[in-house]
């Protein structure tokens, strides 16, 4: 007998060849599954009550849709849910929900730890353990649909106008563990499973890659012709400086980044973002932010300040709020879009991209040096 495989790694274009090799079935019978797959979120064969018994028993036996496990959930007191999911080789990750006025946005990982060495990352202290699978990028947003189809959510109200009740994720953003464009296959098929009529049916708009700016990758997501929001981790406005906090600087540099950034395509008022992790007394002076306006002046861009989020055994500290503020100054005087991403989830840590219950590593719950970034900040 073939092995089980996951139907959700394969595009929905696919799912009628795919599902008919198992037997012969009409090409509406693929959209049923696929309904009952995205708008339903089912995970079982079985729930799927409007198909005929028998092709629910075959298709079961060679393709898989379960989900991937949640170890645990931890809401804060804004609404943040944090999810740790277990994989099916026992690999965990982690997926933030962050809802936020009619945004419900999740944060997903694309890898399980993380090749890229950032200096001022928790993730990179595990380095790469694995890739994800498309259907394991995927598993994150159909669990935090399942979450939220169960326990909708309202995000009290915002400037006294109700906010909507939130029973889908409708924006998300990579910005948790991993590097998105390192693992580049998986991101471009989730990506057209995310936008696809027939499957999540999600706005490319509502979506954005973060990345540490592999040059070359920037590019081919460009002629993807996927036209998802680009967010550059930029962090240094100078090579040498970068070169020390991003060792990936090396083979990235600045203006190999930014040659690649001004072919990416941009629509209508899109922008890149910029992102631009503050670390106190190493990249936050006044000079630094002058150099960085410069810098981005001839770009359609936005920068998005990150204040660090330190953690133990990390050398960095984060600046005080009046540098932040300077710093975001310089950057509007000189004509550049700046904001200060502010922080969600603190209370239970809720951070992207960041392993728990790892026991080499202090535990999440105790720690409260934890990276905490709110991944819902319109990009
Ligand atoms: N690998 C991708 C996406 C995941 S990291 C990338 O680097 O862009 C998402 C964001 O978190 C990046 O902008 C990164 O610079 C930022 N980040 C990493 N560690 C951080 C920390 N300790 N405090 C604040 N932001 C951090
Ligand atoms: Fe990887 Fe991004 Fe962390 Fe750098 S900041 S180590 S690229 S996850």
């Amino acid at each position: 007998m073939p092995t089980k495989t996951p139907l959700l790694d394969h595009l929905p274009e696919d799912w009628p060849g795919l599902l008919s090799s198992v037997k012969p079935v009409p090409a509406y019978r693929a959209r049923q599954v696929a309904r009952w797959v995205f708008r339903h979120n089912a995970s079982e064969w079985e729930a799927m009550s409007d198909l005929p018994e028998d092709l629910r028993r075959a298709w079961a036996q060679r393709w898989d849709l379960s989900l991937p496990a949640l170890l645990d959930e931890q809401v804060s007191r804004d609404g943040t849910r944090k999810l740790l999911l277990g994989l099916s080789d026992g690999a965990r990750i982690e997926a933030v929900l962050i809802p936020r006025a009619d945004r419900a946005t999740l944060c997903v990982s694309s890898q399980v730890g993380c090749a890229i060495g950032c200096r001022f990352c928790r993730t990179a202290d595990m380095g790469l353990v694995r890739n994800l699978t498309p259907g394991e990028v995927l598993g994150q947003i159909r669990i935090a649909n399942r979450l939220l189809a169960e326990r909708p959510f309202r995000d009290g109200s915002v400037d006294g106008v109700e906010s909507p009740l939130l029973n889908r994720v409708n924006h998300i953003v990579f910005m948790g563990m991993g590097e998105p464009l390192a693992n580049f296959d998986t991101l471009v098929r989730a990506l057209k499973i995310l936008t696809a009529p027939d499957g999540f049916a999600l706005s490319p708009r509502r979506i954005t890659v973060s990345t540490s700016g592999l040059a070359g990758r920037i590019r081919d997501l460009g002629e993807s012709g996927i036209p998802v929001n680009l967010a550059v981790s930029l962090s240094a406005p100078t090579e040498s400086l970068r070169g020390t906090l991003m060792p990936i600087n090396v083979h990235h540099p600045i203006r190999a980044i930014l040659d690649a950034c001004r072919t990416y395509p941009l629509r209508n008022r899109q922008r890149i973002t910029f992102e631009y992790v503050l670390l106190g007394g190493v990249n936050d002076s006044p000079d630094q932010s002058r150099q960085l306006a410069r810098l981005l002046a001839p770009f359609r861009s936005k920068v998005n300040l990150i204040p660090f989020n330190p953690y133990q055994g990390s050398p960095f500290v984060r600046p005080e709020p009046e540098r932040v503020l300077r710093f975001q100054s310089i950057l509007l005087e000189k004509g550049v879009t700046a904001t200060i991403r502010t922080t969600r989830g603190e209370d239970i840590l809720g951070a992207c991209g960041q392993l728990a219950l790892d026991p080499a590593l202090p535990s999440q719950k105790e720690s409260s040096n934890w990276k905490t970034i709110d991944c819902s900040m319109p990009v």
